[in-house]
């Protein structure tokens, strides 16, 4: 039997933008229905760095210790080894925000804590196993989202005002509604998988020697996250050649993960494969929709911005969908001229972060595809200087600030928050 929902904001994908916005609207006393098409938020391989901006706005809205509490690592000087140098590539001390470091811990239980605190609001209700799977329309606006039950199999519908895409890269929403996903070219895709903690040191965040380029993090639990990089579309050779040739390529590159590696990595199952496939969505709202995070604009893994992307989206668009709601107190689909002032504000930000990524890309590319073309005898001495300079430029404390805070820092307008959190009395 089919089921109706009603509700002032359908937010589709319980993601750091879809929960920190359905957090936001909760407790500014806005009817929020936030539906996930999982069972769980816990799930592997997600973007893993928080930026300081992220930390700024969790103490804006007094949840810093919570999130504090949770497992994960501080970064305050990352490092990148090149050929056993360390070097240093930004420095969050010397950048002179509220918050001097970054964090790096697993997505799951910020996501969890964020829907709990949120559920504390009579207003908000939160639906898992809910996939959306299209969108309603009414007058030529979207009206809300239909909906699958996957414990009963049963449709649901879900009426409301506004409807907020926030479901990621392959974004149901963005497609129901013909929005092109802008997707940009990129010639590099990652490889991620798992190493035990201590194999990994605290500050090193990356390696770089004749074999490879290799990433590692730890998530301030027992497990680090690895990455490697590897020339878009060679997936299938590299396994062709076997997990042990792969081990050992790795090993090139950190000799001390030798004892570790034949546990970590068993087998390719250990390792999970993420396209670096960019894009820039050709427009974020329509009457009655908005999009934010990777339904927008599909984030690089480069320089660690989609959290901090979505995270930023979700406190201007809160603003936005606010002020929109309560200049028009009807109760049809919001228009889409209510809703532009959230991209105007966003597009030229996002842009220019994407601009900075696509140019760090470049280098990435450059290093892993063709820097084996170069002979070692100056490819050695070439990138150790380029280390040691590069990153006290102007052009890298530039670049630094914009990834830490992004070019157009928000702040969340508390204004609208009816009442203190009730986890504060
Ligand atoms: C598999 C994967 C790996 C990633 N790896 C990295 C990485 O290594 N580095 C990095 O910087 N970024 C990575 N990202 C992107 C990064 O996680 C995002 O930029 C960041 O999480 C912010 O995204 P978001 O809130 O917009 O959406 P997401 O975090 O992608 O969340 C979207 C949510 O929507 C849910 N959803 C999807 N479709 C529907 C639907 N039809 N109905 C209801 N719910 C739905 C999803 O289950 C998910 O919970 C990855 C994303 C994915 C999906």
């Amino acid at each position: 039997m089919d089921t109706e929902i009603e509700t002032t904001v359908a937010v589709v994908g319980a993601g750091p933008g879809g929960c920190l916005l359905a957090y936001l609207l909760a407790r500014s006393g806005i009817e929020t229905t936030l539906i996930e098409r999982h069972a769980t938020l816990d799930r592997e391989f997600r973007g893993y760095l928080f930026q300081p901006l992220a930390l700024d706005v969790f103490e804006q809205l007094g949840l810093l210790d919570e999130v504090l509490a949770l497992d994960h690592e501080r970064v305050s000087r990352p490092e990148v080894v090149i050929y056993g140098r360390p070097y240093r590539t930004i420095d969050f001390e010397a950048l002179g925000g509220g918050h001097d470091y970054a964090l790096l811990m697993e997505q799951p239980p910020l996501l969890e804590l964020l829907v709990e605190r949120a559920a504390e609001f009579p207003n908000f209700e939160y639906h898992d196993r809910l996939p959306a799977r299209d969108l309603l329309y009414e007058g030529g606006r979207v009206a809300g989202v239909l909906a699958t039950n996957r414990r009963t199999g049963d449709a649901v519908r879900i009426r409301s005002r506004v409807v907020v895409g926030a479901d990621g890269r392959y974004s149901t929403v963005r497609a129901s509604a013909g929005i092109d996903p802008g997707r940009l070219a990129s010639k590099l895709d990652l490889l991620w998988f798992k190493l035990p903690a201590d194999a990994v040191g605290e500050t090193a965040q990356g390696r770089y020697d004749d074999g490879g380029l290799l990433l590692y993090f730890g998530l301030g639990g027992e497990a680090a996250q690895a990455g490697w990089f590897i020339p878009r579309g060679s997936y299938a050779d590299l396994r062709g050649r076997g997990i042990e040739a792969f081990r050992e390529r790795i090993s090139t590159v950190d000799p001390g993960l030798d004892g570790v590696l034949p546990d970590a990595l068993g087998s390719f199952d250990d390792c999970t494969l993420l396209r670096i496939e960019p894009g820039m969505g050709e427009r974020w709202v329509d009457g009655g929709l908005l999009l934010l995070g990777d339904a927008a604009h599909i984030a690089s893994p480069v320089g660690g911005q989609g959290n901090a992307l979505a995270i930023a989206d979700a406190v201007v668009a809160h603003e936005t969908v606010a002020r929109a709601l309560s200049l028009d107190p009807g109760d049809g689909p919001l228009p889409a001229c209510a809703l532009g002032r959230y991209e105007s504000r966003r597009r030229p930000a996002v842009e220019r972060v994407v601009e900075t990524q696509r140019r760090l890309e470049r280098a990435l590319t450059a290093l892993v595809l063709h820097g084996e073309r170069v002979p070692r005898p100056i490819r050695r001495p070439a990138l150790r200087t380029f280390f040691s300079v590069a990153p006290r430029s102007p052009l890298a404390e530039r670049t630094a600030e914009l990834l830490a805070f992004g070019p157009d820092p928000v702040r969340v307008d508390d204004s609208w928050f009816e009442r203190e959190a009730p986890t504060q009395f």
